[in-house]
């Protein structure tokens, strides 16, 4: 009697377990809206087919007393390109806005949270101090939506446009199916929203956040419609003169599916699209411990850069400065929008590049 009952206690406890295991990856992000948050909307407001799905998230609108231009910051288009997370929270939980408004979407395509790269030891979440048991986690996603929720995956992907044919897997990939559509899959129904909100918002620029493999040509990259490369050029120069190393390119136009070139032909926004280093999207990398993700000292991709010498630097890898790019990004755009445009300017006060490069991100977190 007593082992029977030992049995049924040990498989009660096993079961707790495992439903706690099972939650971890579909829990939702906790983001502690700062004081210069005005609204909380979600994404389904632009298209309410998406309202209960997996592809609904969170908006965070930061709006100034004073009249002005209005912004759009999308983090997580990637789930897995974590700067550009950690950066929109960063402005959602300590920056203000005093003319103008930002809308704020830490996870655009929120599905790809809940995914994971399988077999390639890729990280599930971020400590953000390593030192400290109590520390604050980010979570760590995927380039893909989760294939549960499009299902099945085939095995070619063509774009709306008709233009172009994707391996299967990238109609899950939120940067390839860009403008979508509004009967079309999740991933596409995602877009469709996406464009809804900056068409009736009239919003005047967009930043989508990417980081990109270290082995990769793509790092250290700012990459603009052509209608937007003159604004661009600025920018580059004033990270120039800031110390960025960066370099600028246009879209493509014949790449049919991403935000730059797509945002910025359907709608009137300054699309604008930013690149920083992840030495854990590549497949050389050999530590992923709490200390070498956010020092960036990962020793795989640090002896490619010593051996290559280019951009991005060494120093280009810790997660501090990566964010602080990705800022530096973000708030010279804006500034160069009201330069052109002072109808259009847009008075902020977040996070400066500078100090959350010498102090960390986690000062500018709840
Ligand atoms: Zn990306």
């Amino acid at each position: 009697m007593k082992k029977c009952k030992l049995v049924i206690v040990i498989m009660v406890l096993l079961i707790i377990w495992g439903t706690w295991v099972n939650y971890q990856p579909h829990r939702q992000e906790e983001i502690i809206a700062g004081e210069g948050v005005t609204e909380v909307s979600q994404l389904s407001d632009y298209y309410p087919d998406l309202a209960g799905s997996n592809g609904d998230t969170k908006i965070y609108t930061l709006k100034g007393e004073d009249e002005g231009g209005t912004a759009v910051i999308l983090g997580g288009s990637h789930a897995n390109e974590i700067a550009g997370v950690i950066a929109s929270i960063n402005v959602v939980e300590s920056g203000q806005v005093e003319a103008g408004r930002v809308m704020v979407i830490p996870h655009a395509n929120a599905s790809a949270i809940t995914n994971r790269k399988p077999l390639q030891g890729d990280p599930w979440r971020i400590t953000l101090d390593p030192e400290d048991p109590d520390s604050r986690h980010i979570r760590y996603g995927s380039r893909y939506t989760h294939p549960l929720d499009q299902w099945p995956t085939p095995e070619e992907y063509t774009h709306v446009s008709g233009e172009l044919d994707f391996p299967g897997t990238e109609g899950r990939n939120l940067n390839r199916v860009h403008p979508g559509q509004s009967s079309g899959t999740l991933t596409e129904q995602i877009s469709y929203a996406l464009f809804a909100l900056l068409e009736e918002e009239e919003v005047d620029m967009v930043f989508d956040l990417h980081e990109a493999g270290v082995d990769s040509n793509l790092p250290n990259h700012i990459i603009t419609h052509p209608e937007s490369i003159y604004l661009g050029s600025e920018v580059y120069l004033d990270m120039e003169f800031a110390g960025y190393s960066f370099h600028l390119e246009q879209s493509n136009m014949d790449f049919r599916g991403l935000s730059h070139r797509e945002m910025g032909e359907k709608t009137e926004a300054y699309a604008i699209l930013s690149e920083t280093a992840n030495p854990y999207q590549g497949n050389y990398f050999i530590d992923s411990s709490p200390e070498a993700i956010m020092s960036g000292e990962e020793p795989g991709y640090q002896r490619i850069i010593a051996e290559r010498n280019v951009i991005p630097a060494k120093e280009d890898l810790a997660m501090n400065n990566r964010v602080a790019a990705q800022l530096m990004i973000i708030n010279q755009s804006i500034k160069q929008l009201g330069s052109f445009y002072p109808e259009k300017e847009i008075n902020f006060n977040f996070p400066e590049p500078e100090e959350v490069r010498d102090k960390g991100v986690v000062e500018f977190l709840n």
